[in-house]
């Protein structure tokens, strides 16, 4: 953490490498004064201070962003290939190190951290490398060449909850893709996203190619959002902030892609295993301490099976105790927010079978909550229709399919989700029925190469993949 810095000055060593912004391939100081605190969620204790960029460090980076932007556009693929490819190999060199920053800001579990905050955006990064190196940025159309063109310059504003891989999935495919990027992390989480730019740094991403600024949402998020040197402005984050983001985008006619909400339905059918169903849902669920965008929150059972669902799902929540497998969340803030939502759920008549909106017990600090599992969930009840962003699962019981699929579909969002059934056909045939992006088959697992991203209010837009890699490209025909 001792990076050296630049100034226009000359050179100078910040206070462990922290205290600067990455503009124009160099640490550089920020024109604000501010700084933000990284607080460690776990002992509430401040362990990082970083400059809260304003408009000022904001157009600085978008500047910088232009200059470089012919230059990249006009590298080979390939050899922006090599790139990233030498970008994710320092990545998954620097494994420790990632998880144990991502412990320190986020409170993930050590071993969760490695295997998902580390690993994840590493394979993610390798895939663009890859994708780069083979995509077709020419096509034949009868007459026509179609050229595959870099956007622009990427404004990119990122969430805290996986913090590297929301960076990664939004800079590794522009960068593939021939554009620059300012990214603009989370105030909670800007330490990893300092770490991965020394890393794009090292790996010899050009001078301006890829900017940081850290900063708050309203000032410096804003700022990049509405910045009129940005083509194209890539958001994940809360829906609130989304819709504001993509009215300013549409007011300025630039490109924008959403990644918002969920409110995951995780659908068991009569006939599926119901054991293994609702483990590896409630698994899902109190994961990363239930931050997570894509969580299969509501779980939906048949009426004849609902009681011993719950039983095994209240079994389950008992496995993630608060300190050890399940880490705090983010902040003092989004504690109060979650407890605020469990109170409701009692207030409304479901019924807590785990955990509660007291504080766990033996812990002295930390933001922890406990996992928490509601029965008799109506569909229409403020914690079945609201995104919660901690660990709490609903379970609603359903009639039959027509029923559960009504359920399912019956939110303002479609982000992802999950189907159990008696066997392959069953479940797919009710996961095309769905309103969602994603749909796991009986346990299938994540792919890092398929499209994400939402339908209705989760979002505009796929991230991860070729699909990724496209959101970053335009087309120009030239006829002959
Ligand atoms: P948030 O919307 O408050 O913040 C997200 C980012 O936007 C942060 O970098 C923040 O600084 C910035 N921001 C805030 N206000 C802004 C403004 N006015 N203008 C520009 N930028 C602004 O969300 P959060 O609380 O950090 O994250 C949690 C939310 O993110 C949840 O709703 C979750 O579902 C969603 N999420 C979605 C996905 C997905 O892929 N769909 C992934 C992860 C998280």
């Amino acid at each position: 953490m001792d990076g050296r810095t630049e100034t226009a000055g000359g050179s100078a060593r910040f206070h462990e490498g922290r205290d600067g912004l990455y503009i124009n391939g160099a640490w550089r100081t920020a024109a604000a004064a501010e700084r933000i605190e990284v607080v460690d969620p776990a002992t509430e204790q401040v362990i990082a201070r970083v400059p809260a960029g304003d408009a000022r460090d904001v157009d600085a980076a978008v500047q910088a962003a232009r200059a470089a932007l012919p230059g990249w556009a006009a590298t080979a693929p390939a050899r922006r290939a090599s790139v990233l490819e030498a970008a994710a190999e320092l990545m998954a060199g620097q494994r420790e190190e990632i998880a144990a920053t991502v412990t320190a800001e986020l409170g993930a579990p050590p071993a969760f951290a490695a295997a998902v905050h580390a690993d994840l955006p590493t394979a993610v990064l390798g895939s663009y490398a890859e994708l780069a190196r083979g995509h077709a940025f020419e096509e034949r159309i009868g007459s026509s060449t179609v050229l595959h063109e870099p956007v622009g310059v990427v404004g990119a504003i990122t969430p805290w909850n996986y913090p590297l891989h929301q960076v990664v999935a939004k800079v590794a495919p522009a960068l593939a893709a021939g554009c620059s990027v300012v990214l603009k992390p989370a105030e909670d989480t800007p330490l990893v996203a300092q770490l991965f730019a020394r890393i794009l740094d090292e790996a010899g991403v050009p001078a301006g190619v890829f900017n940081l600024v850290t900063g708050v949402g309203p000032v410096a998020g804003r700022a990049l959002a509405e910045h009129p040197g940005v083509d194209m402005v890539s958001f994940t984050g809360s829906t609130a902030v989304g819709r504001q983001i993509g009215a300013a985008a549409g007011g300025a006619v630039k490109r924008v892609a959403l990644e918002l909400g969920g409110k995951s339905a995780n659908v068991i059918l009569p006939g599926a295993d119901l054991a293994r169903a609702v483990n590896v849902g409630a698994a899902n669920v109190f994961a990363n301490s239930g931050q997570t965008c894509s969580a299969w929150t509501r779980m939906l059972v048949d009426a004849a099976r609902y009681e011993q669902a719950v039983e095994l799902a209240a079994a389950a929540a008992e496995k993630y105790v608060p300190g050890e497998r399940l880490g705090p969340l983010v902040s003092a803030e989004q504690r109060e927010r979650v407890r605020g939502y469990i109170r409701k759920g009692v207030e409304e008549g479901a019924r807590v079978v785990a955990g509660g909106p007291e504080a766990p017990e033996g812990l002295a600090s930390g933001y922890y909550v406990r996992p928490t599992v509601f029965a008799d969930v109506r569909p229409e009840m403020t914690i079945a229709q609201e995104e919660i962003f901690g660990p709490v699962l609903a379970l609603i019981p359903y009639q039959d399919e027509e029923d559960a699929l009504r359920i399912a579909n019956g939110t303002v969002y479609g982000l992802a989700g999950a189907v159990w059934g008696a066997d392959q056909e069953q479940a797919v045939a009710f996961a095309r029925r769905m309103d969602t992006g994603q749909v796991d088959i009986n346990g299938g697992r994540f792919n890092p190469l398929a499209p994400f991203g939402g339908y209705k209010q989760s979002g505009v837009g796929r991230e991860l993949g070729p699909h990724g890699l496209a959101e970053y490209l335009q087309t120009k025909s030239l006829q002959f």
